[in-house]
């Protein structure tokens, strides 16, 4: 792996040595066993083809400095799956079916975890799935759960650069007793539209309102928002947000920063009196914003000064990678270190 060119990797798939699967049938899950394939054999009426049963998850493992690999808050993740069976009739995946096979997936896929120098990581991707056959709207009998991780650049190659973010009023992500609050598939499917309009007038995300009210900020596509005032960090509450575990660390990193923190519906108003503003998730940890524009509404709302990140997105993202690193203690221990 000497020749990759490890700092310049997109964030997309790269084929890696190994997958690891494990199968729910018959009442139980089978040993989490690791395959070279990087194909699945479903049958045609499998659930998760016709009525949405997948969800995912997302997280990242670090070569350090002193060259071990550390896994972030792995079973925060673990939980949150379990959390999105339940949302959607899954059988719930146990916590220790998950860490094995992630440990697993990234152990025997060692040779493609980066260097530290060059500031990428492996990103790892589970995700379960219904497989039995149904026709009528009913939960499978049976699941397959996958792990698996392809090397990642990291996200600002150019610097911590801010982006611009739009609101487009006539789409919503999720509805308010929805499944937005889990990580499936079909939330996804649901945002594309939007993100890709987004694309095209030249923003980089969808910021939704709430889809009852149109009043309340809610997330951003793929990563909960939060803004900073006053030495306090405020990100929304909402019965449609996915609970971001990057955003958990953060409201934590900034109450030992001596920041005040606030979960709490958002008005879209109130962004006028915000210093700051980002968005967090696995893949970038923090995206600072650099304006929020409301097209149908003729409204917009600036946080940077000459397209720099803010002081406190810029030390809560560096406080963040150097924990996931391992330069700084691990005191909540988020971080799994393989031996
Ligand atoms: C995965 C996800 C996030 C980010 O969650 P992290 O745990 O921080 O990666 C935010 N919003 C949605 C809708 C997501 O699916």
């Amino acid at each position: 792996m000497d020749s990759m060119d490890w700092a310049n990797l997109p964030f997309g798939y790269m084929k890696t040595d190994y997958n690891v699967r494990s199968y729910f049938k018959d009442g139980k899950w089978s040993t989490p066993e690791a395959t070279d394939s990087e194909q699945i054999t479903l049958h045609m009426a499998a659930t998760c083809l016709h009525y949405g049963q997948e969800a995912f998850e997302g997280l990242k493992a670090f070569r350090g400095k002193d060259g071990k690999i550390r896994i972030f808050r792995m079973r925060e993740n673990a939980l949150r799956m379990i959390s999105s069976c339940e949302g959607i009739l899954m059988e719930k995946l146990p916590i220790e079916i998950f860490e094995e096979s992630v440990i697993k997936a990234v152990k025997m896929n060692e040779r493609f975890i980066p260097p530290y120098e060059s500031g990428s990581s492996l990103y790892i991707r589970p995700l379960l799935i219904g497989t039995s056959a149904q026709v009528g709207v009913k939960p499978a009998q049976e699941y397959l759960f996958v792990v698996f991780v392809t090397p990642v650049g990291p996200y600002f190659k150019d610097g911590f650069k801010p982006t611009p973010i739009v609101i487009l009023r006539s789409y919503d992500r999720a509805a308010p007793l929805g499944t937005g609050t889990i990580k499936v598939g079909g939330n996804y499917a649901a945002s594309l539209v939007a993100g890709k309009k987004a694309q095209e007038l030249g923003y980089s995300a969808v910021l939704y309102l709430d889809a009852k009210e149109k009043k309340y900020l809610d997330e951003c596509g793929p990563a909960n928002f939060f803004g900073i005032k006053d030495n306090t960090y405020i990100t929304p509450k909402s019965s449609s947000i996915l609970p971001s575990i990057t955003n958990k660390s953060l409201m934590q990193l900034a109450e030992d920063m001596g920041m005040k923190v606030e979960r709490r519906q958002i008005e879209e108003d109130e962004l006028a009196t915000f210093e700051e503003a980002g968005e967090c998730g696995t893949a970038a940890v923090i995206t600072p914003i650099e304006r929020i524009d409301d097209i149908e509404e003729n409204k917009s709302y600036v946080f940077t000064k000459n397209g720099e990140a803010g002081p406190v997105c810029t030390k809560l993202y560096n406080k963040l990678r150097a924990i996931q690193y391992g330069d700084e203690p691990d005191k909540y221990n988020w971080v799994t270190v393989l031996d």
